[in-house]
């Protein structure tokens, strides 16, 4: 096993590796198996896989406990959804991710939990909503209003209500914010975004530091069976490793973008928690290392505004998702899903690694065309 106490930039590479031995391979195989032979913790391929158990290693040993790789983000989400009891209610972001706001609807309407939506950004709201409540579900920065929470107090009062805390930490990513450290008892991620950050593969994982949540997410995954396929885990650990190259070039191109487009004529309200004028830069720098890659804007104009704009780009791509290594963008709201309180011309950048001059004489021409 690798030392926790290197940085967590040699962790991303260093763990999850075969042990030591002579021709023993740099990388854990995919391991096609659906079936291992009797008398080991595997067993059966629903249970675990060798390829699941390398990204895992790694993915814990960057947030700082253990994780449970799933299918995809979603089914990380639901298998969480999954362990709060029934008629139980949950305090989530009225801008949490459009996927996990449509669950809770369903969940809601079939009777089966409550929810009790609150500003992010708001701890003091946050706080007047945990009375007797199951689970808080945080996010931050959301998805896509780029509303920042203050993690350690919303987790604090929390703690103090007895209510345990799930942060979906997709747009951070691990190695800008790792909320278990900041008291957080479960963390998850999209690992189909930053973390294996090529745009090839649907993954999701949970990680917590508490035996019993542990046991019971296993089982749920067990029994559920949103399991990912080997082939999948190793392409999502391919790509991990190289994610604080990834990062780095990529944070600091979302803020030089983020700049700029604050100065064009075309755009208003820029949310991108580096810049020093955002709501929420403050907090943002005190439990973040960086600011991530995702940018928020409006378009002046109405929607079919946005909508020329989202075509009118020609290296950047019109697609959604976010976090690999081509930068995207799209408006958010054409899908149903999305909340009707996200503005219509609400356009969501995912900045990639591209040279960031070509990024931004791409977004200066599509912007200028509009006008
Ligand atoms: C994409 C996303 C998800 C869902 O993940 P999938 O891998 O698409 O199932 C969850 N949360 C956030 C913040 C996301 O961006």
């Amino acid at each position: 096993m690798i030392s926790p106490d290197l940085s967590p930039e040699t962790l991303v590479v260093a763990a999850g590796r075969p042990e030591k031995a002579p021709d023993a391979p740099l990388n854990v195989p995919v391991v096609l198996s659906s079936t291992f032979h009797a008398g080991g913790p595997i067993a059966y391929g629903r249970s675990s896989n060798p390829s699941w158990e390398a990204f895992e290693e790694v993915v814990g040993a960057l947030e700082g406990g253990r994780a449970i790789s799933f299918a995809s983000g979603m089914g990380a989400i639901s298998a969480v959804l999954d362990l709060v009891p029934l008629g139980g209610a949950v305090v989530v972001p009225n801008h949490s991710y459009s996927g996990t706001a449509a669950r809770l609807r369903d969940l809601e309407a079939a009777g089966r939990a409550t929810t009790r939506l609150v500003p992010v950004d708001d701890a003091g709201a946050i706080a007047a909503a945990l009375d007797g409540a199951a689970l808080l579900w945080l996010e931050s920065p959301t998805n896509p209003a780029m509303e920042v929470c203050d993690l350690p107090a919303a987790i604090a009062a929390a703690r103090a209500a007895g209510v345990p805390t799930v942060c979906d930490n997709t747009f951070a990513g691990p190695l800008v914010q790792r909320p278990l450290q900041l008291g957080a008892d479960l963390v998850l991620h999209s690992a189909t975004k930053s973390l294996a950050g090529h745009s090839d593969v649907l993954m999701g994982v949970v990680v917590t530091t508490d035996d019993d949540w542990h046991a019971r997410l296993l089982r749920v995954r067990t029994l559920v069976g949103a399991i990912p396929g080997p082939f999948e885990a190793w392409l999502a650990l391919r790509g991990l490793r190289t994610l604080a190259l990834r990062v780095r070039r990529s944070q600091a191109t979302a803020l030089e973008l983020a700049t700029r487009l604050q100065g064009h004529p075309a755009v208003r309200n820029v949310r991108y928690p580096g810049l020093p004028t955002d709501p929420g830069h403050a907090v943002a720098a005190r439990q973040m290392d960086g600011f991530g890659a995702i940018v928020a804007f409006e378009i002046v104009g109405d929607v079919e505004t946005a909508e020329r704009f989202c075509d009118a780009t020609r290296l950047i791509v019109h697609a959604t998702s976010l976090g690999g290594v081509e930068t995207l963008l799209e408006r958010r709201r054409r899908w149903v899903e999305e909340r009707p309180d996200i503005p219509e011309t609400l356009i969501r950048l995912s900045v990639g690694i591209e040279d960031v001059d070509d990024l931004w004489a791409d977004l200066e021409q599509a912007l200028d065309s509009i006008r």
